[in-house]
């Protein structure tokens, strides 16, 4: 089938990337020329695990390709994908609509033949009907359909998640859709893959629903975390404790400092918009957003705090500023809110990232860039780990204790054991964890 993607981002390019690897044709379409460019030379404008070989063996085969020229390939298309961003709009937190419907005015014009037009964007609840509308005022002979295929895929696990889904969700009000569709997926269908039919609005709040319920669940453990540092007891074994129950799962039960990434900020905002609209407020929801915004500036009180109480023209190691490991995205970073709220506290800022300097930088004018976690440490008066990249799991204590002007090491991670750091002399703070020295008294009186 010839397949057009409309936006070459992490979703367009990674789904037109797999697709092509289904064996159709892809086309996929991008307004930033630079972009098309990159791709056209063989390089891959984000960082993402394997595909650059998977592009690359696709474009060589001829069944992928890049342009900024939407109309003639949507002339040639059986299916067109909208995968352009649905940020959220100033000043009210809903999704900006912007891209999707003017991709959808500028494909309508170039309609020929029976098209399934697909939004694979994450739009909210009744967003296809409109995007029909417009098709159809824009250009009122044309032949097709309308469907909703959200995409679930994890940035970081991307290829993995796209060709081994738990689910594919498509939602469809047509029924020459749906065979059309079948199609495009059938590589899956023949692997088992659960697929999903659903009307077009149930579709597109799923998407809505599953991304609110995770980010729900990241910001309970996180408050039970808080409850445990109170309490004199360990998140982990909660969590543990808790995701071994089948009903719960242990995923998504990783205490840390509070969601960000290009998705769930933005999703949970719009959906609890979207339900304020249709007066059925959200309110776990609504509590998700306020806990979650509260609890990144919590962390930069954290760190001040393990440090002696004052940081003001002190140096702060910040390991980790793209919003999860594996990516160099840096969309709504938990790390950037922490380091304007030390800066705002006087410190100094000295970070490293193994992904996500390139990005960061412009939204970071003042903060100093090392190249290396040691580097980074180099004469600073707390470390900070944000985000838990492979690097970052087995430093070398000793040599950062050495390097550092006062050995502080906040690890919002939970990715050392409180008793190694302690033991390598460090004071310090992880997430929802005993201190240690105060750990288990019971345990040590039976020794
Ligand atoms: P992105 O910002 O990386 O990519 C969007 C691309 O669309 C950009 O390259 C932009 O130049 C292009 N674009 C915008 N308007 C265009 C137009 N009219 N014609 C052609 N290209 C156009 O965004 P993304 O992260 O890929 O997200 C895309 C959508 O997928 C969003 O709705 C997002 O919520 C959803 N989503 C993202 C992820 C993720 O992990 N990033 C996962 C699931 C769903």
């Amino acid at each position: 089938m010839r397949l057009v993607m409309i936006g070459s981002g992490y979703v367009g390019l990674v789904s037109g990337a797999c697709f092509a690897d289904f064996g159709h044709e892809v086309v996929c379409v991008d307004t930033d020329a630079a972009k098309v460019a990159t791709l056209r030379a063989g390089r891959i404008p984000i960082h993402e695990p394997m595909l650059d070989q998977l592009v690359a063996r696709n474009a060589a085969a001829g069944r992928l390709s890049f342009t900024t020229d939407l109309a003639e390939a949507v002339r040639e298309a059986d299916v067109v994908f909208i995968g352009v961003g649905t940020p959220a709009r100033r000043g009210d937190g809903h999704a900006d609509l912007s891209f999707v419907h003017g991709a959808a005015r500028e494909l309508a014009r170039n309609l020929a033949g029976f098209t399934v037009v697909v939004t694979k964007s994450t739009v909210p609840v009744g967003t296809g009907d409109e995007v029909e509308r417009i098709i159809r005022e824009t250009n009122p002979g044309a032949d097709f359909a309308v469907a909703s295929n959200p995409e679930f895929l994890r940035e970081g696990a991307a290829i993995e998640d796209f060709k081994r889904p738990d689910r594919i969700v498509i939602g469809i009000e047509d029924a020459r859709a749906r065979a059309v569709l079948e199609e495009v997926y059938r590589p899956l269908f023949l692997n088992r893959s659960p697929i999903l039919f659903t009307r077009r609005r149930t579709s597109e709040l799923i998407k809505y629903a599953a991304n609110a319920f995770l980010a729900m669940k990241i910001t309970f453990i996180n408050e039970i975390a808080d409850l445990c540092e109170q309490a004199g007891a360990d998140v982990q074994e909660v969590a543990r404790g808790i995701g071994l129950d089948n009903r719960i799962g242990p995923k998504f039960l990783h205490a840390g400092p509070g969601y960000g990434g290009s998705c769930f900020p933005k999703d949970t905002l719009a959906l609890m918009k979207t339900a304020q609209d249709h007066g059925a407020p959200l309110r776990l929801v609504e509590a998700t957003v306020a806990v979650n915004d509260a609890r990144k500036r919590a962390m930069a009180r954290k760190v001040v705090q393990a440090a002696g109480g004052d940081l003001r023209g002190k140096t702060v190691a910040v390991l980790g500023l793209t919003f999860k490991p594996n990516t160099d995205d840096i969309r709504e970073a938990p790390a950037l809110t922490i380091i304007q709220a030390l800066q705002d506290g006087g410190a100094a800022i000295r970070a490293y990232d193994p992904q996500g300097m390139a990005a960061a930088g412009p939204l970071l004018p003042e903060v100093s860039f090392a190249s290396s976690a040691y580097d980074a440490a180099e004469g600073a008066s707390a470390l900070v780990i944000v985000t838990e990249w492979d690097a970052f799991r087995a430093l070398d204590l000793p040599r950062l204790h050495a390097a550092m002007a006062r050995a502080v090491l906040v690890d919002l991670r939970n990715i050392y054991k409180p008793d190694e750091a302690e033991r390598a002399g460090f004071v310090y703070a992880s997430v929802g964890r005993p201190v240690p020295g105060e750990a288990e008294p019971l345990l040590e009186a039976a020794e």
